[in-house]
């Protein structure tokens, strides 16, 4: 067997880039080095439009594939043995591959699967195919050939250097490498929604960092732990990031006190807004984003989104904005966010729930409340004021 573990990672649409190609590449090996740093002895390059992981065989396999898994841009990974490139060798290596298939899963049927991606090598795919699927059915005697159903697909990929056996192919997440598609200031809450929307960001490329509004005392510091929780998870797809956490009280206490109580929520939704820009302007932020989700609640009706938009100059990112709720909390799951979302604690946006909140708000008369209210004295206050937290990714 080989002294080594070693994964082929894919790169999905990386691969699509055209002239950036090596660029895009470039940057997902560095991204599977980081994130695979924890493991001493890890070497990551890449060849011929593949990146290679090899491993020390003393690391373990399944955190490894976990921790390449977790990569945007990785579109699948497949677990691999590799032979010197002769027939042989192949033959020799897919014998001892598929005993181990016996053994450890009990398989009984397979089809081999060969593809010649050196096409100076003297035999064609097909016959390739034919040449290893007769060695492994002397090697293995249990072994037979089932073309239609087999219980395992034994592939064979011939290349210049070297040959490559493997079985499966693990999905990824695709999407492109982090940090090939600008910075964006999350909006970052407890709830189930904004974490998944920071991941789909991250997904497309773009580094995250964060603001959590609290509204200390009414909120307490358990439920701002809970964020933490919840950022740390979204770090470990993003990267490290900081996160900037601002005691919204005192502009929530002037909005109630000065403005009608149906708008309080649109009102602190804006404030939350400005905050957010502000902080990204000063971060190399580009964009917010939010995990809004049109009609999901009151303040997320067409005409709250677009009064709470008018206060900003950035644009907003809503990238669950025609999502279903079911489809959000799947996504959760998935990510392994949901669990640490639906831990009960209190956000700031619970603290001073009017009644009966305005659903359809009009510009001009939040303007109009506004009016009433010193708005970038708060906004320059809530920022000076702000604390950081740095989110590791483990
Ligand atoms: P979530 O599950 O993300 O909390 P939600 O459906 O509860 O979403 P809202 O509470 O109306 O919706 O919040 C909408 C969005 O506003 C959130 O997705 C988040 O981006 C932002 N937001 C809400 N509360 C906070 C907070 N305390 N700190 C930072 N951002 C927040
Ligand atoms: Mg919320």
């Amino acid at each position: 067997m080989n002294e080594q573990s070693i994964f082929i990672v894919r790169c999905g649409e990386v691969a699509l880039k055209g002239m950036n190609k090596p660029y895009f590449e470039r940057m997902l090996v560095e991204r599977i080095k980081k994130n695979v740093k924890q493991f001493a002895g890890v070497d990551v390059r890449r060849h011929e439009g593949l990146i290679y992981v090899r491993a020390d065989k003393s690391i373990d396999r399944e955190q490894l594939l976990k921790q390449i898994g977790k990569v945007f841009g990785v579109a699948s990974i497949s677990p691999a043995v590799e032979a010197p490139s002769n027939l042989d060798a192949i033959g020799e290596e897919a014998v001892k591959y598929m005993l181990d298939l016996i053994e450890t899963k009990g398989i009984k049927t397979f089809k081999v699967e060969a593809k010649r991606a050196d096409k100076n090598f003297p035999v064609k795919s097909p016959e390739i195919g034919r040449i290893i699927g007769a060695k492994v059915l002397i090697g293995c005697k249990v072994l037979k050939v089932d073309v239609h159903n087999p219980d395992v697909h034994l592939f064979v990929d011939v290349r210049h250097d070297k040959s490559y056996i493997y079985q499966q192919k693990i999905a990824g997440f695709g999407g492109l490498p982090l940090g090939t598609n600008g910075k964006g200031m999350v909006l970052l809450s407890g709830g189930i929604d904004s974490p998944v929307a920071a991941w789909m960001m991250a997904k497309r490329g773009m580094l995250i960092e964060a603001v959590h509004f609290h509204s200390y005392p009414y909120t307490s510091q358990r439920a701002q732990e809970k964020v933490e929780d919840l950022a740390r998870i979204v770090a470990s797809y993003c990267g490290n990031f900081k996160m900037h956490v601002i005691n919204l009280l005192p502009i929530q206490e002037q909005i109630v006190q000065n403005c009608p109580e149906e708008e309080t929520t649109i009102l602190v939704r804006r404030f939350m807004m400005r905050i957010a820009e502000k902080i990204a302007e000063k971060n190399g932020g580009m964009m917010l984003i939010t995990g809004e989700n049109l009609g999901q609640v009151a303040s997320q009706t067409a005409e709250a989104l677009v009064v709470t938009d008018a206060c900003v100059k950035m644009p907003v990112m809503r990238p669950l904005i025609a999502m279903d709720k079911v489809d959000i909390m799947d996504k959760a799951e998935e990510i392994g966010t949901f669990e640490t979302s639906i831990q009960p604690y209190e956000d700031c946006c619970t603290v001073f729930l009017p009644k009966h909140p305005s659903t359809k708000p009009k510009l001009d008369r939040i303007i109009e409340s506004e009016s009433k209210l010193d708005v970038d004295q708060l906004v320059e206050a809530a920022v000076a004021s702000e604390e950081i937290v740095q989110i590791r990714q483990n």
